[in-house]
């Protein structure tokens, strides 16, 4: 049988327009599977058009792109979508989102109950980045895997590793680095692009959103959150909030870290983290959220006091805490 990857690589040969897109609010993985699948299908030829329907985060600007990313979709006449790093369709934005359907759609992704919302779907949650797949897909289309192409990729996989850190962390992955790095990408100079991306905006905010942290459980579980109005007062936005949750972590024997982040309609956007056995994606799942074990998310439609105590409550059942 034909594997996935192999039939991806065929149907990128057969066509040449594609329009490659991932979530709103994108990450390092979003970004860096698509920048890297740009840079592979301009290697090969093709027509591209990146989206992403917020837009390029400023913090990736020192990635070397194969043209823009787009956040509108005037004008687009791709004949084929790739959407990237999507454990839902609805995670693309209502723009993108609209469309489905209309036009053929590969589906690349490595979410646990991913619903195969493609006319194609690659998903295989053993991959602890998208950006790994595309590696993948690289290797098949035998582009090689230096220079921006090479830099998008780590981009991915550190972002999703937690700089190799997170139980994703497999053999493989390192595996993957350890090659770019032979091929030439300077780990050093690269992950200081990476990290040293902040601006005095998100200390501050950071301060106030550590300042919100309680302990649940003995201990076991912290909960911190993120208002409109600290959002405002900082001047920052979602893309400030990313990590909160991954340093209450490291809070000393809690097992859980949660974030709570508050939308423009007023619902709260939750992250959730954990280590191990302890799964979180089921207690995201409750809230009809979604995600990996040990980092997953999701909305709750509540004042940040009742949607805490919900969060609370599910975790320390599922946990076993109560
Ligand atoms: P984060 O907490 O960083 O937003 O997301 C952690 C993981 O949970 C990611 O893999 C992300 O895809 C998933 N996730 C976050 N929010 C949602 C959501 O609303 N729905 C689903 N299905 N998955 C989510
Ligand atoms: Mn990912």
């Amino acid at each position: 049988m034909q594997s996935p990857v192999s039939k991806i690589a065929d149907l990128i040969r057969r066509s040449d327009r594609f329009l490659v897109s991932s979530h709103a609010n994108p990450d390092g993985d979003a970004i860096g599977s698509t920048v890297a699948l740009g840079h592979i299908l301009a290697h090969m030829g093709k027509e591209v058009v990146l989206y992403n329907r917020s837009g390029m985060p400023k913090q990736f600007d020192w990635l070397d792109m194969p043209g823009p990313i787009h956040n509108s979709l005037v004008g687009c006449e791709a004949n084929w979508i790739f959407v990237l790093d999507c454990g839902t369709q609805h995670r693309v934005g209502e723009e993108l989102f609209r469309i489905m359907g209309t036009r053929p759609m590969a589906n690349v992704d490595h979410h646990l109950g991913n619903p195969m919302f493609g006319q194609f779907n690659w998903v295989d949650e053993t991959y602890p980045a998208v950006a790994a797949m595309i590696a993948d897909l690289a290797d098949e289309l035998e582009v090689p895997l230096v220079g921006p192409l090479a830099e998008a990729i780590y981009l991915g996989i550190v972002t999703d590793t937690g700089f190799f850190t997170f139980d994703s962390t497999t053999p493989s992955v390192m595996e993957l680095a350890a090659r770019l790095i032979r091929l030439g990408l300077n780990p050093g100079l690269v992950n200081a692009k990476i990290r040293n991306q902040w601006s005095i905006n998100r200390f501050r905010l950071w301060g106030e959103s550590f300042a919100t942290t309680e302990l649940y459980f003995g201990g076991q579980v912290a909960v911190g959150f993120v208002t409109r109005a600290m959002m405002s007062r900082t001047d920052t936005t979602p893309a400030d909030c990313e990590e909160i949750v991954n340093f209450l972590r490291r809070l000393r024997g809690a097992r859980a870290a949660v974030i709570l982040r508050e939308e423009p309609d007023g619902s709260y956007k939750f992250s959730i983290r954990s280590t191990g056995k302890d799964n979180v994606q089921v207690v995201a799942a409750l809230f009809d959220g979604g995600g990996h074990r040990n980092a997953a998310g999701g909305t709750i439609s509540a004042d940040i006091q009742t949607a805490k105590e919900r969060l609370i409550e599910a975790l320390g059942e599922s946990l076993g805490l109560v």
